[in-house]
């Protein structure tokens, strides 16, 4: 390769770094204003039981952006986490969720456990027990219908602080529950010393069982040690009949996924409500 070509090619890279550089900054700044502007919504998807009744939702964030569209998690949540723009994101988050199960009980819909995702930055926040407590004493929900999700990476955060903050929790009585479970590298001696009391089946292992294989010797192996540890299992990522039928024979004990129901707006979630 000549000089002048290797030239070309870091002049080329470079401007090709600089749009980058510019077009993250610009997702960043309107991200900044995001919650201000009122871009952000939830939309619910159910969680089911083995019976079919809906016994949860999982909060998921939206973020309409009024030139993007509509802009995925997977494309700004690492902007929010890498930025700290999470923890003001997640409080509305939390906020909402609240107030939305709040709405569906005065709505006369029965009580439901609704799921909240938070970051690692979120867990380590200081005043997160202060937060929650007044968020759940505003929207006068009872503490056990809301269920944090924690992925593994917060139990390997820092043991001490991490187990305090979440046995203050449990004791508010806040459910937590570990999300991507098994994707992670959480020890499982770990495991029992935090007050879990869900596991949430990556959809990886879920996406598997359809290739026949061994992947259900995965599932198999997570729905065995939630029962083992006195935890509930859910499986997310659902998508057929087959996957179903497989991890209820496995008696895994809850279920999310498109095979039951995308996510939904809280208006469609309440005509699902109503409608069982
Ligand atoms: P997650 O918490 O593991 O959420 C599950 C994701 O799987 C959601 O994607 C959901 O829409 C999607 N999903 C549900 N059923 C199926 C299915 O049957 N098949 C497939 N292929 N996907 C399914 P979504 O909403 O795009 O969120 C992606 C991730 O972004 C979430 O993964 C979570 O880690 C993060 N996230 C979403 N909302 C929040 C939030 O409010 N706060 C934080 N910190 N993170 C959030
Ligand atoms: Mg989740
Ligand atoms: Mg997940
Ligand atoms: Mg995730």
């Amino acid at each position: 390769r000549s000089k002048a070509s290797g030239r070309n090619q870091f002049q080329f890279f470079t401007a090709d770094m600089n749009a980058h550089a510019l077009e993250r900054l610009a997702l960043e700044n309107d991200l900044h204003r995001a919650v201000e502007r009122g871009e952000f919504r939830l939309m619910f998807q159910p969680q089911f039981e083995g019976s079919g009744s809906i016994i949860g939702a999982e909060a998921l964030l939206r973020w309409q952006h009024p030139q993007r569209g509509l802009v995925t998690p997977a494309e700004f949540i690492p902007v929010a986490e890498e930025t700290g723009l999470i923890v003001p994101i997640g409080t509305w988050v939390l906020e909402r969720a609240c107030q939305q199960v709040r709405a569906w009980r005065d709505a006369g819909l029965k009580k439901i456990t609704v799921s909240v995702n938070i970051s690692a930055l979120q867990f380590s926040q200081k005043n997160l027990l202060e937060l929650i407590r007044r968020l759940l004493a505003v929207s006068n929900i009872e503490p056990g219908t809301l269920e944090l999700e924690l992925t593994e990476s917060v139990l390997m955060h820092d043991h001490v602080a991490t187990s305090g903050l979440m046995s203050e929790l449990k004791e508010m009585g806040v459910r937590m529950a570990i999300d991507d479970f098994g994707t992670g590298y959480s020890s499982l001696s770990y495991l029992r010393s935090f007050p879990i009391s869900k596991l949430k089946i990556d959809q990886s292992f879920v996406r598997d069982l359809s290739d026949g294989g061994d992947a259900g010797a995965i599932t198999g192996a997570i729905i065995g040690l939630a029962k083992n540890l006195n935890m509930r299992v859910i499986a997310e990522g659902v998508e057929t009949a087959q996957q179903a039928s497989f991890l209820q024979a496995q008696c895994c004990d809850e279920f999310q996924g498109h095979f039951f129901s995308q996510p939904v707006s809280p208006e469609k979630f309440a005509e699902l409500l109503r409608a069982e």
